[in-house]
């Protein structure tokens, strides 16, 4: 497949960042090269903010929020532009979708059909909350004759922060509340992959979005990222990224005492039993741990099966890894494609020797593929220790962990010993088993018969120390919200 003449006419020059209404170029900035880590080539490249801009973009964002540009519509108008903006996803889906392709290496179809889709549901689902959000009156037990009521308010301006796994429809789930709510905001993408966040700011502000509303500071995380989460006119941040760099967010918010979301990092557990279908169970396993090549932070990376289907499923998913297709996001027959960059693929390489070294055995994968791009193998390891740093920390790449267990019964302990508490599934056809283990892990969601399923109603978020808050559903709403009461003496 080749990216379409949109596609290749806005990669031609370098792409300007949004503040207050305006497109940003100017000599002043550094322009920043995204590379295609299928090919290793610069694809296009993007004007990076610098500190000055973010400053401006958050007074822009707070003086559209002061003069109520945005959030004194009326629920109807904004509904209308949210699902303006996503019906001009969809007709930019293409385009889109070969954007995500070559810059964060997926398979165009996932791409298209997966987070292009999804991100225009994302609209689509807030625009529809628009007219529900309100308060409720309620009776008061102080003496008198009193009428006590709550509102819902816009929190203010929000920032957001993005990775780079999935640009596009993380850009989407922050911003569709936040405008749902009335916030103005300023988005910050990962350095590595903004020009799909870049390419929506313009569909936002073809579909009337007033100036200041959305500003768009691409930039890296120390000095862009850093200068958002510090400024006291950021009222609140919701951000996806690693564990790692949310605890630094929260040190940086100590000061304004911000309110945060956090979705950080997981170590997904996978509970098969002995009743369970292994033809359902074998893809949907492989797809959950190899899909985006295991860069999604649900991936179930850690499987406890039962000794008595061990052996087939064991083979299921070795031949499933063996004839994965590997390859650029282009090719149509690509079922899993590169890592993000060099720097990666090393960190995920270097966990799979130190797994190796603390006891794992190799039963799929295990390589670095040669040549251009930055391709590995998938990958199985069997006989993990619990206490193999293969079973404990987040990989984010195309590796299945096998965990060693004498019964099910110590799978569940063993899922639930686990710093992180994102997400995780059970393979059972036994429905009351299903729904009883689904009560037992520790973990924001939990799938049964099936791995990774996301959904915009459904409220999305971690346990422990995979975050704070939930994205998705009214729960995903309400972080943009403060609840205001008020009670009047009659
Ligand atoms: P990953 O390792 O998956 O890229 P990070 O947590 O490093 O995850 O990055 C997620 C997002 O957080 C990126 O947009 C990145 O630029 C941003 N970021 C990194 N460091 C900081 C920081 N100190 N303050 C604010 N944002 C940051």
């Amino acid at each position: 497949m080749k990216p379409n003449k949109a596609v290749i006419d806005y990669l031609a020059t370098p792409r300007p960042f949004l503040v207050n209404g305006e497109w940003i170029t100017s000599d002043e900035n550094l322009i920043e090269n995204s590379i295609d880590p299928a090919t290793e080539k610069v694809i296009g490249s993007f004007y990076a903010a610098a500190i000055q801009d973010v400053n401006k973009a958050i007074t822009a964002a707070h003086s559209s929020f002061q003069q109520k540009n945005w959030r004194g519509k009326t629920p109807s108008e904004m509904a209308k532009h949210l699902w303006t903006i996503a019906d001009l996803i969809d007709e930019h889906g293409d385009t889109l979708a070969y954007l995500e392709t070559l810059d964060g290496g997926k398979p165009f179809a996932a791409a298209r059909y997966g987070e292009v889709s999804m991100a225009a549901e994302s609209f689509r689902y807030y625009a529809g909350w628009c007219s529900k959000i309100g308060g409720r009156t309620t009776d008061i037990s102080i003496p008198g004759d009193f009428h006590s009521y709550t509102k819902k308010e816009p929190i203010g301006v929000v920032g957001l922060i993005t990775p780079w796994n999935g640009p596009l429809v993380m850009a989407a789930w922050k911003i569709a509340p936040a405008l749902a709510a009335g916030c103005s905001l300023v988005i910050k993408p990962s350095e590595l992959t903004s020009l799909s966040t870049l390419y929506l700011g313009k569909l936002i502000s073809e579909a009337g979005i007033p100036d200041g509303v959305v500003n768009i500071v691409p930039g890296d995380g120390e000095t862009v990222g850093a200068t958002i989460v510090n400024s006291p006119m950021v009222k609140k941040v919701s951000f996806t990224g690693s564990t790692e760099t949310g605890k630094k967010l929260i040190q940086a918010s100590a000061g304004n005492l911000k309110k945060l979301t956090l979705e950080l990092g997981g170590k997904s557990p996978v509970l098969v039993f002995d009743d369970a279908d292994l033809g359902k169970a074998i893809p949907g396993i492989a797809d959950g741990i190899f899909s985006n090549a295991g860069q999604v932070c649900v991936a179930g990376s850690r499987l406890y099966a039962a000794p008595e289907i061990y052996d087939d499923l064991l083979s299921g998913l070795i031949d499933y890894a063996n004839n994965l297709r590997v390859g650029s996001g282009l090719d149509p027959k690509t079922q899993m494609g590169p890592l993000i960059s060099a720097q990666h693929r090393n960190k995920v390489l270097r966990y799979i020797s130190d797994g190796i070294d603390q006891g794992a055995k190799v039963e799929a994968g295990g390589n670095k593929i040669d040549g251009d791009g930055f391709f590995i193998e998938p990958t199985i390891l069997s006989d993990v220790a619990p206490s193999n740093c293969v079973a404990q920390e987040e990989i984010f790449g195309p590796v299945l962990s096998i965990i060693k267990i004498e019964n099910m019964d110590e799978a569940i302990v063993q899922a639930n010993a686990s710093n992180y508490g994102l997400a995780g599934s059970v393979w059972t056809q036994d429905i009351s088993k299903a729904h009883k283990i689904a009560s037992e892990i520790n973990a924001g969601i939990f799938w049964i018969n099936c791995h990774g399923i996301p959904d915009m109603a459904v409220p999305f978020g971690g346990y422990n120390q995979s975050g704070w808050g939930r994205e998705g559903g009214p729960e995903g709403l309400d972080y943009y919200l403060e609840t205001k009461s008020v009670i009047a003496a009659l």
